[in-house]
């Protein structure tokens, strides 16, 4: 399968929001209960913010639309699928990947640990997080999985689906970017100047590509996004830790303590040994086995080429 991309064309969208419902009904995913953000001056756009119930929503400004008078500018606020996904980068417990077939990035929430290391990685401020388990004792994630679940069955996207005036397809990738440029040139020809694909490079290239009627800052995305040089790190660091497991917990708990990029910057989670750390000190914090007694330091030189137990043996 060649790569996958979600087609969003502003100037076709109604804003009916048949997207972010039949996602949350897809999802199985309980409705906000807010007051819509602005009392003051009013706003149409419900709920205001992603959420860890919402994965998706309709953003609603308002545009000068020249002799027309005021036009709305709507937009699709939700994971933009990105090539080479920090969020991915970042996640030290495997629970957001790329799905190998169709490139979307995906997410296993049973495998996620709470850290929310790609929170702060995200250029796009996507992932948010929910309680779940019995108690609702364990945060986990919760953003667009791009419904590979439906794709691997041969459907599109839930959102994508439901979408009565066919702003939103979906296809290979390639075949969306063209649909998109003939769009916008048609779009042009109509007198709207600041038309434009966007998708195609941001950030190394995106996997919705979108067809902004009024340019990109009025449909609510971002001027070329910029990814916090922390990833870039956390890259080069990746295939140290073939090394072993210890190496990671240290260039963590260096980061850390340089404070680069972090929003949580208290305590890593080593998967391996299932030990949350405190990044400053290096100390084990919570054994996650309660057969394990050894300190990370021992755990990070049992690790090490030619210590016993290291990964070269
Ligand atoms: S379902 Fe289609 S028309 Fe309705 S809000 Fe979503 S993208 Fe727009
Ligand atoms: S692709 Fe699926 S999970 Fe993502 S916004 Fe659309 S319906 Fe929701
Ligand atoms: S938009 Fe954010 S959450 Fe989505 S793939 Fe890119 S970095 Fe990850």
């Amino acid at each position: 399968m060649s790569d996958k991309a979600i087609f969003f064309d502003t100037s076709r969208c109604t804003a009916c929001r048949g997207c972010q419902v039949a996602c949350k009904t897809w999802n199985e995913l309980p409705s906000s209960i807010e007051l819509n953000g602005n009392p003051s001056t009013g706003s149409y756009q419900s709920p205001m913010d992603l959420s860890g119930d919402t994965r998706i929503l309709v953003s609603f400004s308002e545009e000068a639309g020249g002799s027309k008078g005021v036009m709305w500018a709507f937009g699709r606020r939700s994971c933009q699928h990105c090539t080479d996904a920090p969020c991915a980068t970042m996640c030290p417990a495997g629970a957001i990947f790329k799905h190998e077939e169709t490139g979307l990035v995906t997410v296993d929430d049973s495998k996620c640990v709470g850290c929310q290391y790609c929170s702060t990685a995200c250029p796009f401020d996507v992932p948010r997080y929910r309680a779940t388990g019995p108690l609702g004792q364990k945060t986990v994630i919760n953003k667009c999985t791009g419904c590979v679940d439906r794709i691997e069955q041969g459907r599109a996207p839930a959102c994508v689906s439901t979408c009565q005036p066919e702003a939103l397809k979906f296809g290979d990738r390639d075949e969306m970017i063209a649909l998109a440029k003939e769009r916008v040139e048609v779009l042009k020809g109509r007198g709207y100047d600041n038309a434009v694909v966007y998708g195609e490079n941001e950030v190394g290239g995106l996997h919705v590509i979108q067809v902004l009627k009024y340019g990109v800052a009025a449909h609510g995305q971002i001027e070329d996004p910029q990814v916090s040089p922390t990833v870039a790190l956390t890259q080069i660091m990746k295939p140290i830790t073939a090394v072993g497991t210890g190496v990671t917990v240290v260039g963590l708990a260096a980061m850390f303590a340089l404070g680069i990029g972090y929003k949580r910057n208290k305590v890593v989670y080593n998967a391996d040994t299932k030990d949350t750390i405190d990044a400053e000190t290096g100390q084990v914090v919570k054994h996650g086995d309660g057969q394990d007694t050894e300190s990370v330091k021992e755990h990070i030189f049992e690790n090490l080429p030619g210590k016993k137990g290291g990964n070269d043996e």
